[in-house]
């Protein structure tokens, strides 16, 4: 896939640092004892759910997470055929094609453990699920009280194979907070009453900041998200390389004089003559319009500033005294080697995490390309 001619917009996946930064999270998995799951829900953050998935697979990865049915059977369908569990639909999914398609479904309660049981039943085969336990997050899950009978009628069903029980932590980005020994003491409990209904099911708990700090609670997998795309969610520094770059290019420049305004509401004005680059990115590619006056970009081996408000469709940057040529390129955010902004900047000036920002990249305004080993 060619990268040249610019898109207007377009986001670049390194999948050759998707594998740096999962071999690096499998490694600390490993010295627990532990497999690794790549999180690939969400079209893989942004970075595209398939291409992600053969790369984390082949840098160590043994497990696949979806969101949905559907989003594991993208990756089925795509010939990929790694163990896979899917942990959430609605209250009407028919489970039956996961039967087929051997992916693991994670689930909460009676319901969808009957719902699990009945497709296996017409499919002619058993359910592969993950029981799991609510400890803390209140989200989804069991709650502890019904806990008991759930693992009664999940090991007490032919149709049924109980791989493994499962839960999510609350506040694993905040390395000592009391909830993470809270959650999993509850864990512990809930594995005590499936050893006793007679199960001997696989545990996971941790998500990417549990799998880079608390080694006690990597059990038998963790599940990976945020860091294996380089973006790192503990307080600590890792070696994690943003594996998303978000960029344009300009369009066209052109020198205006002190006391000229930029853009809607002419809330920026040159104090000096300059030049002006124009970028085709706005907020309808995902430049949240609240950057306005404090964005910006890496232009030619600097940041600039983007000047004036951002619109739906471009930008504005103030390039002073230097005249970027046409078509040269123009990063948002990226790696953030040399001081370039990243997806993280971002989410702290408009106080988001950067999980959101990335994510968002995933329109269908904004290209997508790949470099790296396919
Ligand atoms: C999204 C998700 C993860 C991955 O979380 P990160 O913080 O991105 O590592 C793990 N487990 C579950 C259940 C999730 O929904």
């Amino acid at each position: 896939m060619s990268p040249d001619p610019f898109p207007r917009a377009e986001v670049r996946i390194d999948l050759d640092l998707i594998r740096h930064n999962l071999a690096l999270l499998a490694g600390r998995a490993a010295a627990s004892g532990a497999a690794t799951m790549a999180v690939v829900k969400a079209d893989a953050y942004g970075h595209g759910a398939v291409p992600v998935a053969r790369a984390a697979l082949e840098a160590g990865a043994t497990w696949l997470g979806a969101c949905s049915l559907a989003e594991a059977l993208t990756l089925r369908e795509a010939g990929i055929q790694a163990p896979m569990l899917a942990w959430l639909d609605t209250a009407d999914t028919d489970y039956t094609p996961a039967i087929a398609a051997g992916v693991d479904l994670g689930l909460s309660n009676a319901g969808e453990l009957e719902r699990a049981a009945s497709a296996a039943r017409r499919a002619g085969g058993r359910a592969r699920v993950h029981l799991k336990i609510d400890t803390g997050l209140s989200r989804n899950g069991c709650p502890p009280h019904a806990w008991p009978a759930l693992v009664k009628s999940a090991a007490a069903d032919s149709a049924v194979e109980v791989v493994g029980i499962w839960s999510h932590l609350a506040c694993a980005d905040e390395p000592g907070h009391p909830s993470i020994d809270a959650q999993a003491s509850r864990f512990q409990q809930a594995y005590d009453v499936a050893l006793e209904a007679g199960l001997h099911p696989m545990r996971h708990l941790a998500n990417s900041a549990a799998t880079l700090t608390r080694p006690d609670l990597h059990f038998d997998l963790v599940r990976v998200g945020i860091a294996m795309y380089g973006l790192n969610p503990v307080p600590q520094p890792e070696d994690l390389r943003p594996a998303m770059t978000f960029r344009s290019s300009v369009v066209s420049t052109k020198r205006v004089d002190a006391g000229e305004s930029v853009s809607y509401g002419h809330t920026w004005t040159a104090e000096a003559a300059t030049t002006l680059a124009l970028v085709p990115a706005g907020y309808a590619d995902g430049v949240p319009r609240t950057l306005s006056g404090r964005l910006d970009v890496w232009l030619d081996g600097r940041r600039r500033p983007v000047v004036g408000r951002v619109c739906m469709d471009q930008i504005v940057v103030d390039c002073g005294d230097h005249e970027p040529a046409p078509g040269t390129e123009v990063v948002l955010f990226g790696s953030g080697e040399g001081g370039a902004p990243t997806a993280t900047e971002w989410a702290d000036k408009i106080g988001t995490i950067d999980y959101e920002i990335v994510t968002g990249m995933c329109r269908p305004r904004v290209a997508r390309s790949y470099t790296g080993q396919r």
